[in-house]
């Protein structure tokens, strides 16, 4: 009989890196990023990280890392201190029991779980997720400094350094002509081994959509995100544009996903480990997927290496991966707090195959930049 292991510890931690510049998308824009750094300790020893990142707080969805923390500490720890780590599965139906909602959370919980069990066994993340097909992922960097040169001239920089050749487009914060204008320029500005893809974030209705996806067509874009909210305008949209829809908001786990399947919503299902509600649900999305002939590509909340590096335990497994991935988050911080930095080389990002996430903190640099190290004070005068 085995020995009986059980959860010791779950520390949910806040920290603050800046980015390489200005990320402007069309609800926010972002200066930083906050991840909340969840780690968890079992009586055997093992130790296991996950991670919980938004979009800028609250302005992309309802979870914030804030609350995230809160979430974890005050429900989720509780419940699973002395539980079983072994049974993953399990112990996340007792999490799913207790609290409702919170996706992002419940993601950097099993992902640490995951982490702790694989590394019990000795085997990569991805061996517990069905098992891998290739050692490496195509990402795509995304332009988003809200100016068309400095666009251009950092996705040739890119080229150069052959690090992406797939370029997503932020737009939907300016009127449509000038974002039209945005696109075109930068796809005239890249060789053909580029490809230019657009994400509006639901800021179109569905009429001026139709207008601009047809221009966005004329100028050489080969795929749209996300330009509307709501399932149904999406399908309305799909059913009339010559180029490919893919769907990402609407994507929150897998009922959603089977939605908009039936309501044959989009040509490629943007797959996100924490819009999905963790690692098990985002491959029931990939199986639904696979299932009904969409396209498959790994979407990111711009999380750092952790949450990064879990994303692609998952996508190693995909066997049609046409679209790639957008597994660039690491790279828009200006910090590393990994021991061995990720390789990101001729335009792909290789899945490190060590035990669990196959990643180590460096521990001294994270505690650097956790929230609240150094205490901000306020005098009040008079
Ligand atoms: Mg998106």
């Amino acid at each position: 009989m085995r020995a009986e292991i059980r959860i010791v510890s779950i520390e949910a931690t806040i920290l603050d890196l800046p980015t390489i510049r200005p990320h402007t998308l069309s609800m926010v824009t972002m200066s930083r990023q906050s991840m909340t750094i969840v780690r968890v300790r079992c009586s055997d020893g093992i130790d296991g990280l996950g991670e919980g990142t938004t979009i800028g707080g609250l302005a992309y969805g309802p979870e914030s890392p804030e609350g995230m923390k809160l979430t974890i500490d005050e429900y989720i720890a509780p419940l699973l201190l002395g539980r079983d780590p072994t049974r993953v599965q399990a112990t996340m139906d007792l999490v799913r029991k207790a609290v409702k909602g919170n996706h992002f959370a419940k993601c950097a919980v099993e992902s640490a779980l995951l982490d702790c069990q694989a590394r019990r066994l000795g085997v990569s993340m991805s061996e517990l997720l069905g098992g891998r097909r290739r050692e490496k992922l195509p990402v795509a960097w995304t332009l988003a400094s809200g100016d068309t040169a400095k666009d251009i001239e950092e996705a040739q920089a890119l080229l150069d350094r052959r690090r992406h050749k797939d370029f997503k487009l932020k737009i939907g914060v300016k009127s449509i002509k000038e974002d039209i204008r945005h696109v075109a320029a930068i796809r005239k500005a890249l060789p053909d081994m580029a490809s230019v893809r657009v994400d509006v974030n639901m800021a179109w209705r569905e009429r001026e959509a139709r207008n601009a996806i047809a221009a966005l067509t004329d100028a050489g874009c080969v795929l749209v995100e996300q330009p509307v909210c709501g399932v149904a305008p999406l399908a309305r949209l799909t059913r009339g544009s010559p180029i490919a829809m893919m769907a990402d908001e609407v994507l929150v786990g897998p009922e959603s996903a089977l939605e908009a399947v039936t309501a044959h919503a989009a040509d490629v299902f943007s797959i996100k480990i924490e819009q999905a509600g963790g690692l098990f649900a985002a491959a029931k999305v990939v199986a639904i997927a696979e299932t009904a002939g969409i396209g498959i590509y790994g979407g990111t909340m711009l999380e750092g290496p952790i949450g990064t590096i879990a994303a692609a335990q998952l996508m190693a497994g995909v066997k049609d991966l046409q679209w790639g991935t957008e597994f660039f988050g690491p790279l828009l911080l200006t910090e590393e707090i990994l021991a061995t930095p990720l390789d990101y080389s001729d335009f792909e990002l290789t899945i490190p195959n060590g035990p669990g996430l196959g990643i180590e903190l460096d521990e001294d640099r994270m505690a650097f930049f956790v929230r609240g190290r150094v205490r901000k004070t306020i005098s009040i005068a008079g």
